[in-house]
């Protein structure tokens, strides 16, 4: 199969991509088609997912965007075609990516921590995102997926990846009780992976009766509002072995910390802004011996979520909300701030 064959554009040895500019503005440009280096393999989008860094990236500027920036780094497609030296990947294959591309020599690329490393260049972000016809990735961080998973499904593997890092950097939630505050992608799938992995209860916590309602349809049984947890943080009830922050939002951060149990773990996904800071009582932390960890992106679980995603794909569709043809990158970005559903994605229709 050619390039030729597949787009009028491509033809031309152009396609268009969505673009956004330094001062927040989002437009659809002709570019040229990238050429796969030899271990590359080329693209056709399916499905993209909005993301809080799209939204950065528009609105604010995220650290490492390279500027135009084609956005969109959680996708599932089709390969079209591949470098001269890749291997075990072919066109027509259907795929997800793993958007973080790394040296794979620094030492915490050797250390199985390759979110770490300090030459992290992730597609969407400072290399061109998969809102275009055309996406180049390295074969490396390309997986082949089941024929049978539904595109959309498809590209949340991104973020069940960042879940899985997350879950796995609590040390443990088997027979645990856990607390998700924040019933967004993150959190929700958070709470799913919890129940697979034989968590005791999984409380998830949000203002949100919309989003409190979807966590219900994904299977979610405890779902509250956080001001149902106080703030005072006594022991017992209100006290949860495990709680992971997946809202970003300073106060949920805070109030999640008075409800760890002793010896328990706080771990803290949200992204906040990064002059951010909160109060938290270090008396607390000393007396009932809490452990705070941080999990940032996906580490090295993008393979172990595309054999998880094939488990709880019914319970994850749920968390698909409005879809947007991919050319109106600016009008999906503005329902995703409005926060009228979960996982708001982008079709190539
Ligand atoms: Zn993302
Ligand atoms: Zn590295």
């Amino acid at each position: 199969m050619s390039l030729d064959s597949l787009f009028d554009s491509a033809a031309r040895g152009q396609m268009k991509a969505v673009r956004i500019t330094q001062d927040h503005r989002v437009f659809i440009a002709e570019v040229p088609v990238p050429t796969p280096a030899e271990d590359e393999v080329l693209i056709r989008p399916a499905v993209c997912g909005l993301c809080g860094t799209d939204l950065h990236i528009l609105h604010h500027g995220f650290p490492g965007s390279v500027y135009p920036v084609t956005p969109c780094h959680e996708f599932s497609g089709h390969i079209v075609a591949v470098g001269s030296a890749v291997r075990g990947l072919r066109e027509g294959d259907f795929v997800a990516v793993d958007p973080n591309v790394t040296c794979g020599t620094c030492r915490w690329c050797r250390a199985g921590r390759p979110n770490l490393c300090p030459h992290l260049s992730p597609i969407g972000v400072a290399r061109p995102g998969a809102a275009a016809e055309l996406v180049a990735a390295p074969a490396r961080n390309t997986f082949r997926l089941n024929t049978t998973l539904r595109a959309d499904v498809a590209a949340m593997i991104e973020p069940l990846a960042c879940v899985l890092h997350a879950v796995d950097s609590s040390q443990g939630v088997k027979d645990r009780d856990v607390l998700v505050m924040g019933g967004g992608t993150m959190g929700l799938l958070i709470a799913i992976v919890c129940d697979l992995f034989g968590a005791a209860r999984v409380t998830i916590a949000d203002p949100s009766p919309g989003k409190r309602e979807i966590a219900a349809r994904a299977g979610m049984v405890n779902t509250i509002d956080p001001a149902a947890l106080g703030a005072d943080g006594a022991l017992g009830e209100t006290c949860f072995d495990v709680v992971f922050e997946a809202a970003g939002v300073r106060r949920a951060l805070e109030q999640a910390l008075d409800h760890v149990e002793k010896t328990g773990v706080l771990v803290q996904v949200g992204v906040h802004d990064a002059e951010a800071l909160v109060g938290i009582n270090p008396f607390r932390v000393y007396e009932r011996e809490l452990r705070i960890i941080g999990s940032n992106s996906l580490a090295d679980k993008f393979p172990a979520a595309v054999d998880v995603m094939n488990d709880i794909a019914g319970r994850a569709s749920v968390l698909i909300g409005d879809t947007f043809p991919v050319w109106q990158f600016a009008e999906a970005a503005q329902a995703m701030a409005a926060g009228t559903s979960i996982k708001t994605q982008l079709a190539f229709l």
